[in-house]
């Protein structure tokens, strides 16, 4: 459903500027765009893909851009000229380079100097370009009197308002990582392209001063489930976090496109519900990218936290997770659900400890657990819990990092590597 809307609005921008620039243009010359690329840290650069497509992908974060003038009018002078920005070491100017597979300009940030502590040794050579924050693109030459460069990011969960002619796009310092990047260039007079709609609209917003708990739900999509599960939370105006196995989410589309649309947040739990301490670092980036990459595909947004199967995590795995740009996300209560099948001991787990800041795990593939949030759903809601999703819980709460877990987010801010 959001994908496709986003679908048609890219054709849309699309359509109207190449109309625009048809129209306007001289007869016989193609309109001109920017090409660009994204350097991934966990695949390296990525395809050149359309121009004035996005370049986001499924895993990964960006270390490097690419871009390039296409069709550049023959009368004109002037090019494009860009920075980008990695945490703590600042604004880097884009140089020419005729290296790769598009000729144009490219910055990368050095490696990051040895900071005396090792980490495991195939993990470092996977993360040691330092994750892009910031990036600001303008045209150069007097073309810029005649256009503008629109241009955003891709950072925490979703699209940031698009910015033009040397803004800065991205949030610097917050530990966000671009994980993809879109930019287009019209003739000016023109309409800005529009940003994302707010897909929140209408629904609660969060009171930090108010007890807030998280409840989690496990190893779906299954329609049967989830989609009772989803409409006991539309009721009572709550959300929830799905960390989702990446193998179920292409059949059960339409859940995973109704999670969205109810502001929930949608996460990963591996794509064959493997034990992330058990796998190499190729296999774990094929079991979190590929459940990244598949509820991408299906909805549009890009999974930012992970659930380890099983709860299991050690160094090894974190260290990974944090070239990735993830944190996990634990639990404080364990309803058990999964072992008893019981609707009212599960609900009897969670109304006999609940308290402000707690994450609930529960499993959406059991109808007796439909039943239990029949029931949880509106009774924690009539005690004065916000029902919130885990970032919004820990946006409140101090905040997650990539590669550290998190069990509860209490109003004392408590978190724990
Ligand atoms: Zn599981």
């Amino acid at each position: 459903m959001m994908k496709k809307k986003r679908q048609r609005k890219y054709a849309a921008i699309l359509f109207g500027l190449l109309f625009s620039l048809a129209m306007g243009g001289k007869a016989g010359q193609e309109p001109m765009m920017i090409g660009y690329q994204g350097k991934f840290n966990t695949s390296g650069w990525s395809g050149s893909g359309n121009a004035h497509a996005p370049c986001l992908q499924g895993e990964g974060y960006l270390t490097g851009m690419r871009f390039q003038l296409m069709n550049r009018p023959d009368e004109t002078e002037g090019g494009i000229e860009f920075q980008v920005n990695a945490g703590g070491l600042g604004w880097i100017d884009g140089k020419s380079s005729e290296s790769g597979t598009m000729a144009g300009q490219e910055a990368q940030p050095e490696k990051e100097a040895a900071s005396g502590q090792e980490a495991q040794p195939d993990a470092a050579a996977l993360g040691e370009e330092p994750p892009l924050e910031a990036v600001r693109i303008w045209l150069t030459g007097g073309l810029e009197t005649e256009y503008d460069l629109y241009y955003r990011v891709y950072q925490n969960g979703g699209w940031l308002p698009w910015s033009s002619n040397g803004q800065e796009a991205g949030v610097l310092g917050q530990g966000f990582w671009i994980n993809g990047i879109q930019a287009l260039i019209q003739r000016k007079g023109l309409e800005p392209p529009e940003d994302e709609e707010e897909e929140e609209e209408g629904l609660p917003q969060v009171d930090p001063s108010r007890p807030m708990i998280a409840l989690t739900f496990d190893d779906g999509p299954r329609a049967s489930v989830t989609d009772r599960i989803l409409a006991y939370l539309r009721e009572s105006g709550g959300r929830a976090t799905f960390f989702m196995v990446g193998n179920r989410v292409a059949a059960n589309e339409n859940s995973v496109n109704q999670m969205v649309a109810q502001g929930c947040q949608v996460g990963n739990h591996t794509f064959d519900h493997q034990y992330i301490t058990r796998l190499s670092l190729e296999e774990m980036q094929q079991q979190i990218g590929g459940t990244n990459q598949a509820v991408l595909d299906a909805c549009g947004i890009l999974p930012m936290v992970i659930r380890p199967p099983g709860g299991k995590v050690d160094e090894a795995s974190l260290t990974v997770l944090e070239t990735m740009g993830m944190p996990a996300v634990m639990w404080s209560i364990d309803t058990r659900d999964w072992q008893h099948r019981d609707a009212q001991m599960t609900v009897e787990a969670v109304l006999s400890q609940v308290k402000d800041g707690d994450i609930v795990l529960m499993h959406d593939i059991y109808p007796s657990t439909a039943d239990a949030a029949a029931v949880l759903i509106p009774a924690l809601t009539e005690r004065g819990y916000q029902l919130v999703t885990v970032s919004e819980l820990a946006m409140y709460r101090g905040g997650m990092l990539p590669g550290h877990k998190y069990s509860r987010f209490s109003p004392a801010k408590a978190v724990q590597k």
